[in-house]
């Protein structure tokens, strides 16, 4: 594995590796990588792609008074981590490297990002789509790998690549958990032992909320208030949203129809946690088993969705 510092030795390497035939998985990361990052590099592995994983800590993403200095940033442990997963290139640019002058052209995704977490961070997903958009332009042709723990974003970057005709597939990967339901985040590490002990509700909220559904429960108001009220109920627990969309458009769904995507945050102390469960088209019950292995890919996930610029 090489680590690469600057944006004309991935072009180089990308560009070879392209030229002898291969295909580039790009895994976009802020790093603290965890067992959800790995998968999504373990699937870019298993696609046959060379694994091009980028580690940034991307200041247009965060607000004023958000946690942009005290991310984490455990890089020794990051390199080992996409070395372990089968990276072929780690990417970590500096400030300098990526935002060489104030950036006048920004990427932002109407409507789309508005509610939700759009809704809560305003200048985010611009951010998001802006630095996605870069490290694509950057990468060249490949498939990129997202996960659908961060639905939103995953949508949104779908939608960039689809509109600006960029030469990328991008593909979302299935959540990965806790054995409790907790989905992993670089984020979890902020919570104190209660609010770990509190955080699964999160996820309990939502899988109850499918099975509602799944039952035959079409209010989506009644959906909401649910996972609100449940959420609610946990002392340590700051409910933020609840919200029932089309999958694909990300607009509020009129009804609670079988196949509809459920998202909801909240904050436990510091961190603000954000998680999503699909409902299963076909009606039937997603009702989570929970695993007893250490780490599990969501039972309420399916497959990789793939889209970009087919979809
Ligand atoms: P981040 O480093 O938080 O920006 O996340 C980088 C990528 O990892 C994004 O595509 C996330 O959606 C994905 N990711 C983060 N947590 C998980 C998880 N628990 N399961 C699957 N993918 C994840």
């Amino acid at each position: 594995m090489e680590v690469l510092s600057t944006i004309d030795q991935v072009r180089a390497r990308t560009a070879r590796a392209r030229a002898a035939g291969g295909m580039v998985g790009l895994v976009p990361t802020m790093g603290a990588l965890h067992a959800g990052h790995v998968s999504l590099i373990g699937a870019a592995v298993a696609d046959g792609c060379d694994a091009l994983v980028t580690v940034f800590v991307n200041p247009l993403q965060f607000a004023a008074g958000e946690d942009l200095d005290a991310y984490p940033r455990p890089i020794e442990a990051d390199l080992a981590a996409a070395q372990a997963a089968g990276a072929t290139w780690v990417f970590v640019p500096g400030d300098g490297e990526m935002y060489p002058q104030e950036p006048l052209t920004t990427v932002s995704v109407a409507g789309l990002g508005d509610a939700m977490e759009g809704a809560s961070r305003p200048t985010h997903f611009a951010g998001v789509a802006t630095v996605v958009t870069k490290l694509f332009a950057i990468t060249g042709a490949c498939r990129a790998y997202f996960g659908e723990k961060d639905f939103q974003q995953l949508a949104i970057v779908t939608r960039v690549a689809a509109d600006l005709s960029l030469p990328v597939d991008v593909v979302g990967c299935p959540i990965v958990r806790e054995p409790d339901g907790l989905a992993l985040s670089s984020r979890n590490v902020y919570l104190t032992p209660d609010e770990r002990t509190a955080a699964p509700v999160l996820h309990r909220a939502l899988v109850e909320a499918a099975d509602l559904i799944a039952a035959g429960e079409r209010s989506v108001q009644a959906v909401r208030a649910h996972i609100e009220a449940r959420i609610t109920a946990e002392p340590l627990a700051h409910f933020d949203y609840a919200e029932v969309v089309d999958p694909t458009t990300m607009q509020p769904a009129e009804l609670a129809l079988p196949g509809v995507r459920i998202l909801a945050a909240a904050q436990f102390g510091i961190p603000r946690l954000l998680d999503n469960v699909p409902t299963d088209p076909a009606g039937t019950s997603p009702a989570i088993a929970l695993s007893t292995s250490d780490l599990e890919v969501s039972t309420g996930d399916r497959a990789p969705r793939r889209g970009g610029r087919d979809t």
